[in-house]
């Protein structure tokens, strides 16, 4: 990160030279700025849509341009939450054009189901090269079975956005019963009788079989609930959630921020559980981006990755949430009231229903440095548990484990993240020495070790393998 220090003393030179090939894009953060991101800085532009706060360590474009870049052009989905903010400040903080991706093209996705369509069709047919993603779809889309006419699109996994930032939310008509990170008897009675009354506890998520479906499910069935028998699980999207829980028809969201504040400050309902607080630095969201599109375009792929890393190592230095915040919730972006992006940035989380607030920045969401492992590199450990998590559950057959090795070589592409993490000037110490993460442990006790996960299975009281 001492890139940030040189690119402040090239300043000067974007500023006179007036950088001939780039956009305005890269000028609007460079003229008239204070030397140093303020501590305490309010972000300056307040979130205006398209209008990225003045700042100073604004890369230069083309300062590192990746020799024989077969491409200086792509596009990326995201989905309006924390997750894509790593995309989102790569380009406006011009970390992708540094690398020579001058042609970027962050395109906002209605919601999961489109942006899997929108790569099914691909940039040249008007959709996307790649983006985020939850775990597995970039799997189960290399595998044709989330795709129209189960047509697989071989699809590489480059790098984890992020971790953190996810919870479960439960609805304010619940409160008082004891619904936390462990439930109590009383509790498990609680939602248990909710069926036996004929009102089974209703909860969404925003797609099926991926992240947020598999962080509900993990909650419940650690309290001795059987999410597939005791409950009614279903896919929702998020606004209609909200607006559900509002209205009484909805009793539970597995969600990431900027909602779950959303649901507590409007008084919506409270937070039983934090991901955070489930499993330390658990995997997130991925960027992966269709297969021939990488092979056909290697140096750029690694000149994306750069500009992606960098924009994550800037994203987690606590001086620039704030206008990280004033960036991402601007109306071409998340189009939210910074007010309620801020405090989960800063590990600020009113949990509701009487427990007390969290105030620790190493709970709120992490890009770069979450104390276990790099949060940036795609661990095939954790491509593992995604896998592993689904055959739990039934969504993929049990021979997926005896297979997986296979299956994860197909797809991650951890190797492209090292290639990329060294021309991003990354600390040999920093750049993982395994594609493991080693033996994983959850909040109930609960062990994944990624050499036996056929024992992690059987050590699960409630699974459908
Ligand atoms: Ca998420």
């Amino acid at each position: 990160m001492t890139k940030f220090s040189e690119n402040f003393s090239r300043r000067k030179f974007i500023v006179t030279a007036g950088a001939s090939a780039v956009s305005s894009i890269l000028l609007k953060g460079c003229l008239g700025n204070p030397p140093e991101p303020g501590g305490t800085a309010d972000g300056g532009a307040g979130g205006a849509g398209g209008a990225p706060a003045a700042t100073s360590a604004v890369a230069v474009a083309n300062e590192k341009r990746v020799e024989g870049i077969e491409s200086t052009k792509i596009t990326l989905g995201y989905i309006p939450i924390v997750e894509s903010a790593p995309l989102i400040i790569a380009q406006e903080k011009g970390f992708f054009a540094k690398y020579g991706m001058v042609d970027v093209k962050v395109a906002k996705q209605a919601n999961w189901g489109s942006a899997r369509d929108n790569v099914e069709i691909g940039s040249a047919g008007g959709g996307i090269d790649g983006g985020q993603w939850q775990m597995p779809m970039p799997y189960l889309i290399s595998k044709g079975l989330i795709t129209k006419n189960k047509a697989g699109i071989p699809m590489y996994v480059l790098l984890q956005l992020n971790t953190q930032g996810n919870g479960i939310a439960i609805a304010a008509k619940h409160e008082g019963k004891g619904l936390g990170l462990k439930l109590e008897k009383s509790a498990q009675d609680y939602i248990l009788g909710l069926k036996k009354a004929g009102t089974p506890f209703k909860a969404a998520y925003t797609f099926p079989k991926a992240n947020q479906d598999l962080w509900i499910r993990y909650w419940l069935a650690a309290n001795g609930i059987n999410p597939d028998v005791d409950v009614e699980l279903l896919t929702v999207p998020a606004a209609q959630t909200v607006a559900n829980m509002k209205t009484g028809s909805m009793d539970g969201f597995s969600t990431g921020d900027p909602w779950p504040l959303r649901i507590v400050k409007e008084k919506i309902g409270f937070l039983s559980a934090l991901t955070a607080e489930m499993w330390k630095g658990h995997p997130e969201e991925y960027l992966a981006i269709r297969g021939d599109w990488v092979d056909k375009h290697p140096k750029a792929t690694e000149a994306l990755l750069a500009g992606i890393i960098e924009a994550q190592q800037w994203c987690d230095k606590p001086e620039n949430r704030a206008e990280l915040v004033s960036i991402v919730s601007g109306k071409n972006f998340f189009d939210v009231a910074p007010g309620v992006l801020l405090p989960p940035y800063e590990g600020k989380y009113i949990m509701g229903d009487g427990k007390p607030e969290i105030n620790d920045f190493k709970m709120s969401t992490l890009y770069w440095n979450d104390g276990v492992g790099n949060v940036s590199y795609p661990y095939k450990s954790h491509d593992l548990w995604f896998l592993t998590e689904s055959v739990r559950w039934g969504f993929l057959p049990t021979k997926t484990l005896a297979d997986s090795k296979t299956i994860i070589d197909k797809v991650n592409r951890g190797d492209l993240w090292k290639a990329a993490a060294k021309l991003a000037g990354v600390a040999e110490a920093d750049i993982p020495a395994k594609s493991t993460r080693g033996v994983e442990k959850f909040f109930d006790g609960k062990e994944f070790n990624p050499d036996k996960p056929e024992d992690y299975i059987k050590s699960l009281a409630i699974k459908k393998a």
